[in-house]
């Protein structure tokens, strides 16, 4: 028989494991995990929203397999319970010069198919938020929240309710070996494991487990952190459902925002600084190895020349809360950094190619036996149905 390794337990790995599952059925898989949990790093870090596609380039693979995984992602939702909401959101514009962006975003939607898009005036505005301002605003109905750390543990459990499935959890990869017409798989307990094909999920670490097989590679991840706070209960009736500024082209997931998650709790953040680890989820993480790589790393410095002032401004919001207020005022102007009470962050895995080149499609590279997920950054957690058949699709003759 046939057997497959998934090294990931966060939602691409799931739910790679389960579209192979479901395409092939008599394939033997098998996920490794290196914490204790499932979804223990991006995906349980994330802010559960369900994207509906307006950001992505119409034909890009972030726009398909958002499309697609956010009509597999509530399917799924719906057969086997798991509560999500369609809130809806609102992209608000509040100087002049985000109109033009503004209307490409709504050109993009409907491009990508999305029904229902409207301009909203800034009275209209109120209509959906009454404590929001902006000069002009667009509705955006597909828009949802769920959570993903239970969609990843519900698809564990469907996983290993089908046959010859397991999951193995503190099993860290870290080494490969050819042997004859398989691959062996080290761990770090010294246990290894046999497979024909090995897909890497491996998020935060995914290039250096492809890095470990062999891989040539022209990028690096590089982490960054997003800090978060929670209103306090007295003035979550500020934001009704999520509220977002007009992105930055450059950067489309700058830009501090509401979210409602699907517990009532109203998020606001995140903003995004360079970690100094790749799983530093506090200011004080820090890792001198994991930092020397990417600060000596020739696009991360790139990076760095082009965009440092962008860089500083993050950093000086992360240090003051009144700077993040104030962020947040221009979309809520009467919040206020006592309402705010500082939460959970997250750590992204973004890939930069060694020109300094944020990647900002998802990225696959197959060959020699393995298929690496070399960037899934936001909206893989929506799009991670898609992204898994796209993959299972992949094994064809595996
Ligand atoms: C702050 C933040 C907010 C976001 N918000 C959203 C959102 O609202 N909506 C959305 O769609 N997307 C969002 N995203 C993006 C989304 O969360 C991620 O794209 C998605 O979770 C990536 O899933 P993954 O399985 O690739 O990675 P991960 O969830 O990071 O999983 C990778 C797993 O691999 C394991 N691993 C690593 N190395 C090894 C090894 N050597 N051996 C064994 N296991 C290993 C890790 O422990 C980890 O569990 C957000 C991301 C962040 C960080």
């Amino acid at each position: 028989m046939k057997h497959v390794v998934i090294i990931g337990g966060g939602i691409v790995g799931l739910a790679t494991a389960y579209q192979a599952k479901l395409k092939f059925p008599d394939l033997k898989i098998t996920i490794l995990e290196k914490e204790a949990t499932l979804a223990a790093h991006q995906t349980g870090h994330n802010s559960g929203v369900i994207h509906s596609g307006i950001y992505y380039k119409p034909g890009s693979l972030k726009a398909t397999n958002c499309l697609r995984g956010y009509r597999m992602l509530l399917d799924f939702c719906r057969n086997h319970q798991i509560p999500y909401e369609l809130c809806g959101k609102i992209i608000v514009a509040t100087k002049q010069n985000e109109l033009e962006a503004l209307d490409a975003l709504y050109q993009k939607g409907i491009e990508n198919g999305l029904e229902g898009l409207k301009y909203l005036d800034s009275k209209e505005i109120k209509y959906y938020e009454p404590a929001a301002t902006g000069i002009k605003g667009l509705f955006v109905p597909q828009t949802g929240i769920v959570a993903y750390r239970q969609l990843t543990k519900v698809l564990g459990e469907v996983f290993l309710n089908m046959k010859h499935t397991a999951i193995k959890t503190q099993a860290e990869v870290v080494d490969f070996k050819r042997i004859k017409d398989a691959i062996e798989v080290v761990l770090k307990n010294g246990e290894s494991i046999h497979a024909h094909t090995i897909v890497n999920c491996a998020g935060l670490y995914c290039d250096k487990v492809a890095k470990m097989a062999g891989e040539p590679l022209n990028i690096k991840i590089i982490p960054f952190r997003g800090e978060y706070y929670t209103i306090k209960p007295e003035k979550a009736h500020l934001v009704k459902s999520l509220i977002y500024p007009v992105p930055d082209s450059n950067f489309p997931f700058l830009g501090v925002h509401f979210t409602r998650r699907i517990t009532g709790e109203i998020e606001a953040g995140p903003n995004a600084v360079f970690a100094f680890r790749r799983e530093g989820y506090s200011k004080t993480s820090f890792h001198l190895g994991e930092f020397l790589e990417s600060i000596c790393w020739r696009g991360f410095q790139k990076v760095a020349f082009k965009y440092w002032k962008t860089g500083i401004g993050e950093y000086y919001r992360s240090y003051s809360k009144q700077a993040f207020t104030k962020a947040l005022q221009k979309l809520l102007p009467d919040i206020q950094s006592d309402d705010l009470i500082p939460a959970a962050s997250g750590v992204r895995a973004q890939a930069v190619d060694s020109q300094g080149n944020l990647l900002d499609d998802f990225y696959i590279q197959q060959g020699n036996g393995f298929i690496h997920v070399l960037n899934a950054p936001s909206p893989a957690a929506t799009s991670s149905l898609s992204i898994g058949l796209t993959i299972a699709e992949k094994l064809t003759g595996c």
